[in-house]
């Protein structure tokens, strides 16, 4: 019998380029696993999304739900196709499901850039970018998502919700981050204008005074879009509510080669989902030309999540072999100005985990 531990990963490719990506995110991941030698991953694969829905009329089905929930982790693909939709007319997104049922609060989006080509700012002296964008990912503006605006109505109104107690565990994770990168928090709001928001701001005034080791600066949103562009090389942690994060992290995907390159976790206290920060992305979905970097990325998190001394260390093997991948200019997806396809960087990524 092995006594190698054990990690059991769910698997949901789900639709688009999600299979395709989850397709190289797995081999690396089996790659580092035969490398390291010490561990081992036991991974189940699960039918969820768009696809799903038209096969079961449910694009998150309950026994599935509950029995994702038995994993050490949750490794998905991407999902919903524009042309699947509810009656209402709205898109399925059993993504934003899952963040909300398993209360996975804490969005990580790190966005690094590997090589100054890969930015449209290299003409501008972006230097190194290497932020980390904390996502509130259940309430925020995102909490109306579910209501429904009645035929002949004049007008229509969201809400944005946002809560003491997870606004607290939001700020304590963003300090937790900062403290293992370059100490600075910038908490990005709107205070100036939204009730809501200078009740979030009141609540991260409290919470950094448990953090006396970290600087912090409060930035309205719409600053923080303005500084993104010009000084992307100024922020560490970037913490806000649900739907500036949105927003902002596809900007700062842009700022780094696109959302190819926008790794992510969902993450609470009991349960985590590693994913892409990007969709099904279905005008490129079936040409296998999708770049896989982003999921892969989303492995090293995962790994990182796993808090061993092996895992963290298969997570520093992988952000190693894509950097190493991307210092050769030619080595890029269609995305990226190259011509490789979706699986040609995955052999590349692969190869290099393996001579490390
Ligand atoms: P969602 O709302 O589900 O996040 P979206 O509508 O914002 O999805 P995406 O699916 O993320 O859209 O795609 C946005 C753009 O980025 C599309 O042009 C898509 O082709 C591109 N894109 C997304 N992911 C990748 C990837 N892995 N490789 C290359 N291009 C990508």
């Amino acid at each position: 019998m092995s006594t190698k531990q054990t990690f059991r990963i769910a698997v949901l490719p789900g639709d688009g380029i999600g299979p395709d990506v989850i397709a190289e995110g797995l081999r690396v991941l089996r790659s580092v696993e035969a490398k390291l030698g010490s561990i081992q991953f036991e991974l189940q694969e699960f039918s969820v999304g768009a696809g799903e829905y038209l096969k079961s009329g449910d694009p998150l089905p309950a026994a599935t739900f509950e029995a994702i929930k038995q994993f050490d982790a949750i490794l998905l693909g991407a999902m919903g196709m524009p042309n699947v939709r509810w009656p209402s007319g709205v898109e399925m997104t059993p993504q934003i499901d899952l963040r909300e049922r398993l209360g996975l609060y804490c969005g990580l989006r790190p966005v690094k850039l590997y090589h100054a080509q890969d930015t449209p700012l290299k003409n501008y002296g972006a230097g190194e970018i290497d932020l980390l964008i904390v996502r509130e990912s259940t309430e925020g503006l995102f909490s109306s998502r579910l209501n429904t605006v009645p035929v002949g109505a004049t007008e229509a109104t969201d809400t944005m919700r946002i809560t003491r107690q997870t606004s607290e565990r939001l700020f304590r994770a963003a300090f937790r981050e900062a403290r293992k990168r370059r100490s600075l928090v910038s908490l990005i709001d709107k205070a100036n204008v939204l009730p809501s928001m200078a009740f979030f701001r009141g609540i991260f005034d409290e919470i950094s005074r448990e953090f006396p080791d970290i600087k912090t600066e409060r930035i309205y949103v719409d600053a923080a879009a303005l500084y993104l562009v010009q000084q992307p090389q100024r922020f560490d942690v970037m913490v806000t509510e649900n739907m500036f994060g949105d927003i902002l992290s596809d900007l700062t995907g842009g700022l780094v080669g696109g959302m190819g390159m926008a790794p992510s976790a969902d993450i609470g206290d009991k349960y985590a989902v590693f994913q892409p920060s990007h969709g099904s992305a279905p005008d490129i979905a079936g040409k296998g030309i999708a770049n896989p970097i982003a999921t892969i990325l989303s492995v090293a998190m995962m790994l990182e999540w796993f808090d061993t001394p092996e895992t963290k260390q298969g997570a520093t093997i992988i952000h190693q072999a894509v950097a190493q991948v991307l210092q050769t200019s030619e080595n890029r997806t269609r995305d990226l100005g190259g011509a490789l396809s979706t699986e040609q960087m995955g052999n590349l990524i692969v190869e290099t985990v393996a001579e490390a």
